[in-house]
């Protein structure tokens, strides 16, 4: 007779958000298994990361192994705008004291999530990789393990008392019980790809303040119209260079992903002068329809995390350090479940929901402003104006940093004397 496998908990997916979770719950004596459905390493994107992941890294342990591997050191964030020079450059240095560290990485995923979920695997995970989670099993709606199995091959039950989706996009739980909601307001398209041989510029030019760390660089972003454009300089002489458009721009530039890309970055000037000597050496990739939020985080026997539970545009760079953090906050609710009699009710698991809820909102509301900006053009606007008000340029970089639970969007609009009614609060 077939055995059924037990677990304490399933974790559905190898990203960040999935191996945050399981490194914490097995660190803690827990029984987890992780199904990863792709051959690590494998391509992903989202390479800026923020300095607000020290935290994460260092109670995962993780910190050492993340620093052996030489990823490129980000400092801060180059804001073009609207060609109105000089750029906004704001550097983590400048408010060193909230953060552990006053930079970050900009990472090759392949290798990072790699790093991870090793990680995972030496603290007790038990690491399924080209393993498929089919199905999420529910018994009078209380989630009791999955249907899972090497790809391609035959799939079986697998219990546990808990479940934690961090599919990613594909947000398992979220699409089965119809929570996935899009987000017609940022309708937008990306399109993105690697360069090697572009512009890299001298970090004595851009890191203005505190120390300049050897070869260090910033995420860059420009305005064009119909959206706008990131480079990130990574290792290897390898730049990640990629648009993020309105669908309806996106669809007049062209049928093709490479003709769109190419016509959105011949509107920037300087990114188009950095990649003039440059060799695109991936083949374009795109993904549409990128905002969505879902309509609850949690249910009995079960959690959302990272992007499995919600993704809004990746202008500030705040995935990867949102999706651990919630795998983080997470583990820290089942572990409350464990230390209060097994109770993984949706009840005790809302405290997962409440905590993460309010980071996102305030990173939200500055993405849907931030689109604002763009739609008016204003040449006054916030981000430029944090060039004169220091107090503005403070909580800028606190919030760009990964700090979405030391400021708030109302903060920022009152440092700039903006009345809120001038943007979103929603
Ligand atoms: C255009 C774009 C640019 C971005 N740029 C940035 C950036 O610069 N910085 C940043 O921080 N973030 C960025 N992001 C966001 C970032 O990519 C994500 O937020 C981050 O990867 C989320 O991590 P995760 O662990 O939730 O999901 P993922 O990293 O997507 O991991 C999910 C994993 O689950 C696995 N999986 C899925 N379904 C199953 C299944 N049924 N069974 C088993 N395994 C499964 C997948 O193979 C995958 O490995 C960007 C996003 C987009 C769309």
């Amino acid at each position: 007779m077939l055995q059924h496998e037990h677990f304490d908990v399933v974790v559905i997916g190898g990203g960040p958000a999935g191996t945050s979770a399981a490194i914490l719950l097995a660190k803690a004596g827990k029984h987890v298994v992780l199904f990863e459905r792709s051959a690590f390493p494998r391509f992903h994107i989202g390479e800026s990361l923020l300095p607000a992941c020290w935290e994460i890294w260092r109670r995962l342990g993780v910190t050492t192994k993340i620093e052996a591997e030489g990823f490129t050191v980000k400092q801060g964030i180059n804001f073009g705008m609207f060609n109105q020079k000089p750029d906004v450059v704001l550097l983590t240095a400048e408010y060193p004291e909230y953060f552990e560290r006053p930079y970050t990485y900009h990472v090759e995923r392949a290798r990072f999530d790699e790093i991870l979920l090793e990680h995972a695997e030496e603290c007790g995970v038990i690491v399924r990789r080209e393993w498929s989670v089919s199905e999420v099993l529910f018994e009078d709606g209380l989630a009791i393990g999955v249907t899972a199995g090497p790809n391609n091959k035959l799939a079986t039950t697998i219990y546990s008392l808990v479940v934690i989706d961090a599919s990613g996009r594909d947000s398992l739980i979220a699409r089965k019980l119809g929570w996935r909601q899009p987000l017609p307001d940022l309708n937008k398209v990306s399109h993105f790809t690697h360069f090697k041989g572009a512009f890299r510029r001298n970090p004595h030019d851009i890191v203005t303040f505190g120390e300049v760390i050897d070869g260090s660089v910033t995420t860059d972003i420009h305005t064009i119209d119909g959206g706008w454009v990131w480079y990130i300089p990574l290792r290897d002489n390898i730049t990640s260079v990629g648009v993020v458009l309105d669908t309806r721009y996106s669809k007049k530039l062209g049928d093709s992903p490479q003709t769109c890309f190419d016509k959105a970055i011949a509107n920037c000037n300087c990114v188009s002068d950095w990649l003039s000597e440059a060799t695109q050496i991936m083949d374009i990739k795109t993904i549409s329809s990128i905002g969505y939020l879902n309509e609850h985080f949690h249910g009995d026997g079960f959690v959302l995390v990272g992007d499995a539970s919600m993704f809004v545009d990746p202008v500030f760079s705040a995935g990867v350090t949102l999706a651990m953090r919630s795998g983080v906050l997470a583990a820290d609710a089942i572990l409350d479940g464990f230390a209060n009699g097994r109770d993984f009710s949706a009840d005790r698991l809302s405290q997962y929901e409440k905590c993460i809820r309010k980071p996102m909102d305030n990173i939200f509301k500055m993405i849907y402003n931030w689109y604002r900006i763009l739609e008016r053009k204003d040449a006054n606007n916030i981000i430029l104006r944090s060039r004169q008000i220091p107090m503005l340029r403070e909580q800028f970089i606190v919030l760009l940093s990964g700090g979405y639970d030391k400021v708030t969007i109302k903060q920022i609009l009152a440092a700039a004397d903006e009345p809120t009614s001038t943007y979103l609060i929603k």
